[in-house]
């Protein structure tokens, strides 16, 4: 297929598409891996010695010969413009394009010079596996040298001049389709070699192949045509010189350089020379196996990645081939989250890498947005290169690489969980907020439960500081299906809560929550592996069982007069309390509000109900009473309401402004003073 059939297919849909020169690179990589033959070290940065100048790139080539002129095809010759006009803003990556087809040849010939059948007839396949650059400021020149694969003849005319015809007017109308601003096509199409032409007006590549004799050079302006000739003194390997453009004078400053070799090819696998010097000092320490790298080396890693002074806590560096191939190493930071982090307009701490070249530094998308804490790379050989901005964010290659990371990192923090909760409870302290963001954020259910075994709760059955996930729950919970939780702002009030009362004699576990965010976080959640969760206010105002007064004990109201307190107290707090109910569940409480979802009203009051009035407030909370009949209190209710109303009315408000206090659905408690002290002030009238 053509270059430009590549480019194209690769716009599409398909980003998943491989040419068959990128299969055998990934075979080669692969094969060379498990040969280990390609051993990957992770070195400190250390200033290079002047002994330790080291340089391929000579003044050595000749032409000889006839030189013969092509013709690129009309289309072509549109493209080159449209590249060499397009790019203003991001000229720069024609050095990431230029390094990465040099580590491209170098990896195909180890690959040929180790196969069993190529290598014996290869000359000189020891030779060292290196890209040079050259800059020279006076000639306005860059030159890029490798040692790798060269091109024959008939490889330089096809790979470097030939756009197929179809391909071409494909893309052309594709563009003008589109009609978006030229300066997006690298980022849409990404174009290799010819992105050379965005800074050069001429250039010059000499190139050999193993075995042969001599070389050949290849020129062109990136206008009409392009001239090969027979050269020698022409190396094994391919150099690149670009004859630069005025404006582009700065390609040729070793410093600027010097930065866009580290931002985007500094762990490229094999050594890089700038002018004499090792430009990419730190190793691809990812693709390292993960026992040979230590504690120090990682700590160095972070610091360079995160571009912080903090430390990793934990680290997970794993590869694996299924269901893609993935090698990531990924950092969660020591230090508590800052108000950076905190904002979701944080964007991902995750490097994206296609065989140790850079693709984006901050890449959104490859983890979910709860994990942007997480700092790290990740390398897949299945990521083309060339892959676009507007493919990144919505290409189903991503969503599988961000599922595949999602489930990692959360099986990960689950084993460090497993494997040291004390540790883990600490990290929890500082990132569980990440995790219950994830929770609420996550559409998806199955997602949500995933991170939801992260969580970590105290449990009525346990004393406090011990804490639970609800795992743990559910593996001790044995006759019961439903997972039940209360929150409460301390374990105090937690374990004098009125809803709990009646769960705390039948034994049953309930989980107790403390942070503000738990309540809704389990209420999104609805449910885990199977089993309902309810909150202890749900579960008392739908216990059907506890409104039945068929069987009262002898210490309570009759029923005759439960159904007369319940209508009296209706009339009394109208506009408060839509329904005045019975129950046999509390026990040393008069009563309790219950409203239909506890975690959400208590949002609700905290965030919304400033501007409404309390008619209003109730409207929307639509707050049912529950009183307990055999409480003293509500049986002298039942007297006062016709031996001293006007003290009973007191009461019955009080009663109900109490109960709204111990829901959590009173913002300042201070509201109730007033009305309490008419209350006294009636109350010791008598005396
Ligand atoms: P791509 O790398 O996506 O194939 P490029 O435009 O970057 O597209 O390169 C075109 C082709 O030219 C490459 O596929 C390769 O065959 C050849 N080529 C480019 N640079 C080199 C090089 N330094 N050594 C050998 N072949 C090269
Ligand atoms: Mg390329």
């Amino acid at each position: 297929m053509s270059r430009l059939g590549r480019i194209l297919k690769l716009s599409a849909q398909s980003v998943l598409f491989k040419s068959g020169r990128d299969c055998m690179v990934r075979n080669n990589l692969k094969i060379i891996q498990a040969g280990k033959t390609f051993p990957v070290r992770f070195q400190h940065s250390e200033a290079t010695k002047e002994e330790d100048y080291h340089s391929i790139i000579k003044d050595t080539e000749k032409p000889i010969g006839e030189s013969t002129k092509h013709e690129f095809q009309a289309e072509t010759r549109m493209l080159l413009d449209i590249v060499a006009r397009s790019l203003y803003s991001e000229k720069e990556v024609f050095i990431r394009e230029l390094i990465s087809n040099a580590s491209d040849a170098l990896e195909k010939f180890r690959y040929i010079s180790l196969s069993d059948t190529e290598s014996g007839n290869i000359k000189d396949k020891d030779r060292a596996l290196e890209i040079h650059i050259s800059t020279d400021k006076n000639n306005r020149t860059f030159t890029i040298q490798d040692t790798g694969i060269g091109m024959t003849k008939d490889e330089l005319i096809s790979n470097l001049g030939v756009i197929a015809k179809s391909g071409s007017k494909a893309f052309l109308e594709q563009l003008k389709a589109k009609q978006t601003a030229e300066e997006s096509i690298i980022g849409q199409f990404g174009v290799g070699f010819y992105s050379s032409f965005m800074v050069a007006d001429k250039v010059e590549v000499y190139t050999r192949s193993p075995n042969e004799p001599n070389g050949w050079k290849w020129t062109s302006d990136g206008m009409g045509n392009y001239e090969i000739q027979n050269a020698e003194g022409v190396q094994p390997g391919t150099k690149i010189v670009l004859h630069l453009k005025a404006d582009c004078r700065e390609f040729s400053d070793e410093d600027t350089i010097k930065q866009i070799i580290t931002k985007y090819s500094n762990f490229i696998g094999s050594s890089i020379y700038l002018n004499g010097k090792k430009a990419n000092i730190i190793q691809p320490v990812w693709l390292a196996d993960p026992k040979s790298v230590t504690t120090q080396q990682h700590i160095d890693f972070y610091k360079f990645i995160s571009g912080s002074y903090d430390v990793p806590r934990y680290t997970l560096h794993y590869k694996t081939d299924v269901p893609m191939s993935i090698a990531a190493l990924l950092y969660f930071p020591e230090g508590k989250p800052g108000l950076f982090e905190m904002s979701r307009e944080t964007g991902s701490g995750v490097a994206l890498y296609t065989k140790r070249v850079l693709i984006k530094s901050h890449t959104d998308n490859i983890l979910p947005k709860w994990l942007r804490f997480v700092k790290g790379v990740v390398d897949s050989e299945d990521i083309p290169l060339n892959l676009s901005r507007e493919l990144l964010q919505d290409s189903n290659l991503i969503r599988k690489l961000r599922d595949v990371l999602t489930s990692r990192v959360i099986k990960f923090l689950h084993d460090q969980l497993k494997k040291n909760q004390e540790q883990y409870e600490k990290f929890y302290q500082d990132y569980g907020l990440f995790i219950k963001e994830g929770i609420i954020t996550t559409p998806i259910q199955a997602e949500k439960e995933n991170a939801a075994k992260l969580l970590l709760f105290e449990s009525s059955h346990l004393e406090s500081d011990k804490k639970i996930t609800l795992t743990d729950y559910i593996s001790r919970a044995k006759d019961s299906r439903d997972i039940f939780y209360l929150a409460a702002p301390s374990r105090t009030l937690a374990e004098a809560s009125p809803y709990y009362e009646s769960l705390k004699k039948r034994s049953q576990e309930v989980l107790f929550c403390y942070e503000p965010y738990d309540e809704l976080v389990l209420m999104q959640l609805q449910q885990f592996q199977g089993h309902k969760l309810i909150s202890v206010e749900k579960d008392m105002r739908d216990d059907k069982a506890a409104s039945d007064l068929t069987n009262l004990s002898d210490d309570s109201l009759k029923r005759s007069e439960i159904n007369e307190l319940s209508d009296w107290l209706k009339s009394k707090l109208s506009g408060k309390v839509v329904t005045v109910n019975a129950t046999t569940r509390l026990e040393n409480h008069p009563c309790v509000i219950t409203v239909e979802e506890m975690a959400a009203a208590r949002h609700f009051i905290k965030t919304q109900s400033h501007s409404l009035s309390e008619d209003r407030r109730y409207a929307i909370l639509q707050p049912q009473l529950e009183i307990n009949p055999r409480h003293p209190i509500i049986k002298k209710l039942h007297k006062l309401k016709n031996s001293d109303p006007q003290l009973a009315e007191l009461l019955a408000n009080q009663l109900f402004a109490n109960s709204m206090v111990s829901a959590g659905l009173v913002e300042d408690p201070r509201v109730l003073l007033t009305s309490m002290n008419d209350l006294l002030v009636k109350a010791l009238d008598k005396h």
